[in-house]
């Protein structure tokens, strides 16, 4: 089995920090889904981590996945593009904006973001904004 650099005490230390008991294959789910990637499904997940753990089931890694979101790590989105269940390591409130050539998505921070809802009726708990669209070559998109 090759070798998995897990050198960073941080990632140990911030599973411990939210009760998670920090097992080897947790260490490595972390790694990427907290530090490589942004919006991750179990699938990439698993295509990341079989050179380290050839047989790790998804649903291995879905229970994993579930337990970091349950305490707070990540939180799960659905977009309309995928069945996926993709695990955003953002758990700020934002909105996402997806590019309908590349798949892609992207991070919109919500200063950036002007929309209200004019309703007395309801007492809004959560907000979750897509916009779909097709990007610019003006630059400046945060990703
Ligand atoms: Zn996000």
């Amino acid at each position: 089995m090759k070798h998995l650099s897990l050198k960073s005490p941080s990632l140990k230390e911030k599973l411990l920090e939210h009760s998670i008991r920090p097992t080897a294959q947790r260490l490595a789910i972390a790694d990427f889904v907290l530090q490589k990637g942004r919006h991750s499904t179990a699938e990439m997940v698993q295509e990341h981590l079989k050179k380290f753990f050839p047989h790790i089931s998804l649903a291995t890694i879905y229970n994993t996945l579930n337990l970091f979101s349950k305490k707070g790590l990540l939180k799960e989105y659905r977009f309309p593009h995928s069945g996926h269940v993709f695990f955003d390591n953002n758990t700020q409130p934002h909105a996402h904006f997806l590019d309908e050539n590349s798949q892609e998505i992207y991070d919109v921070p919500m200063e950036k973001v002007n929309i209200s809802l004019k309703n007395d009726s309801f007492e809004i708990q959560d907000v979750e904004v897509l916009f779909k669209g097709t990007l610019t070559n003006k630059g400046g998109q945060s990703g």
